[in-house]
């Protein structure tokens, strides 16, 4: 049985990891992202190219396709390695794309999310082929575009039905194994009223008045219920009215008032039942007053919570490969979602979060990632392309 602890080469590793954090990629929905994550998807495509793997690049937006690259196994099982390319923008970071080896760590941005985990992954194909003969499960490599934003790389992928008995997305966990996370729906509430001069308020009606009773509702009748629902590993699900606008001037009665709501969804709940939480809330505030018109809008996004069992195939032997490359391993959770509940909610495939990195860095003015996570990433995941093999026969 291969082990791989030690098989990874930090330099060539570095040299990597350098070439994909110069590449440009924020996401176009940023400042500063103009060119999309083309030129890093060319760059993975050569370098699969050159371990003798044909890339595919899969339409998904105009000029930003993902790249797909499969590395054959001797055997049937399939495994998918998933990293996204987008960055979110370089702000505030000075020489965001002049990477800075200082210490063990390499400063950049997206050095920690994403393309640590893309290096390792890439990388990862190789020590497969130069040290495994074949003996392997076949690896579906996935580099996905816009992950920061609408991850419409991740739904593209899940929508073309990949055949594999197991997923791990990169991204920053630490190194550890994580199976749950929190799902979220967003949506937004809107009252409406009647604008007039406030000299003569009373032919008016204030929609800031029926939104204030709207959001005591939330508060009263729907954050206590999310609370009685905390998970052991998750906590509570949570509801936060993040965002209010209401009013034009001084002197005027506002017409309308808006509200944008994060509402985190733990595993077991779905986005209409946390809708229509909601909407009985609102219903409640609509019965005692019938003249207020309060509307719900339909959600602007929509993500799925993970909720992968710690006995699932590929968590026991992500488990198991940790521990061969780094020793003793429990699994954990991320506070954060990931690509990982598209794969396994629309794709029905079992998926993990596992890379390299601290999210504590990640989207912030000073990203770096340290480079022994990212040699120890790569190792892990060619040992647990191995081990999925074994974990059958
Ligand atoms: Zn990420």
């Amino acid at each position: 049985m291969k082990n791989f602890k030690g098989l990874a080469n930090q330099s060539e590793l570095e040299t990597l990891l350098a070439d994909l954090v110069a590449i440009e990629s924020v996401n176009p929905a940023y400042k500063g992202g103009e060119r999309g994550e083309i030129a890093v998807g060319e760059y993975v495509a050569d370098y699969i190219r050159k371990l003798g793997i044909e890339p595919e690049f899969q339409p998904v937006l105009p000029g930003r396709p993902n790249i797909l690259g499969r590395l054959q196994g001797a055997h049937d099982a399939c495994l998918i390695f998933e990293a996204h390319m987008d960055t979110v923008t370089a702000d505030p970071m000075p020489d965001a794309f002049t990477p800075l080896v200082r210490e063990g760590r390499l400063y950049g941005r997206g050095a920690c999310d994403d393309k640590a985990s893309l290096a390792a992954m890439m990388y990862a194909l190789k020590l497969l082929k130069e040290y495994a003969a074949g003996g392997h499960a076949a690896v579906l490599l996935a580099a996905v575009i816009d992950e920061e934003v609408a991850y419409r790389g991740a739904l593209k992928l899940a929508e073309s039905k990949p055949r594999a008995q197991g997923a791990v997305v990169g991204e920053p966990t630490n190194l550890v194994p994580v199976i749950a996370h929190k799902g979220v729906v967003r949506f937004r509430i809107r009252t409406r009223g009647r604008a007039v001069h406030t000299s003569r308020m009373q032919e008016g009606i204030n929609a800031i008045y029926p939104m204030v009773e709207a959001i005591q509702a939330l508060r009263e009748q729907v954050e206590p219920r999310l609370s009685a629902r905390a998970l052991p590993r998750l906590g509570a699900p949570t509801l936060c009215v993040s965002v209010i606008h209401g009013g034009l001037q001084v002197n005027m009665v506002p017409d309308e008032c808006v509200i944008e709501i994060d509402r985190r969804t733990v595993p077991g709940e779905t986005a209409d039942e946390a809708l229509a939480e909601i909407d009985a809330a609102l219903d409640s505030v609509r019965q005692r007053e019938p003249s207020y018109r309060i509307e719900r809008l339909a959600p602007d996004l929509l993500d799925y919570a993970l909720d992968t069992p710690r006995g699932a195939k590929i968590a026991q032997v992500a488990r198991k490969a940790c521990e061969t490359i780094r020793g003793e391993t429990e699994f954990g959770t991320a506070p954060y979602g990931s690509d990982a509940s598209k794969l396994a909610e629309l794709a029905h495939i079992p998926s993990i979060v596992l890379g390299p990195g601290d999210i504590a860095q990640a989207h912030t003015g000073d990203e770096w990632v340290e480079l022994m996570q990212v040699v120890q990433a790569a190792e892990i995941y060619a040992q647990l392309a191995v081990e999925f093999v074994r974990y059958d026969h």
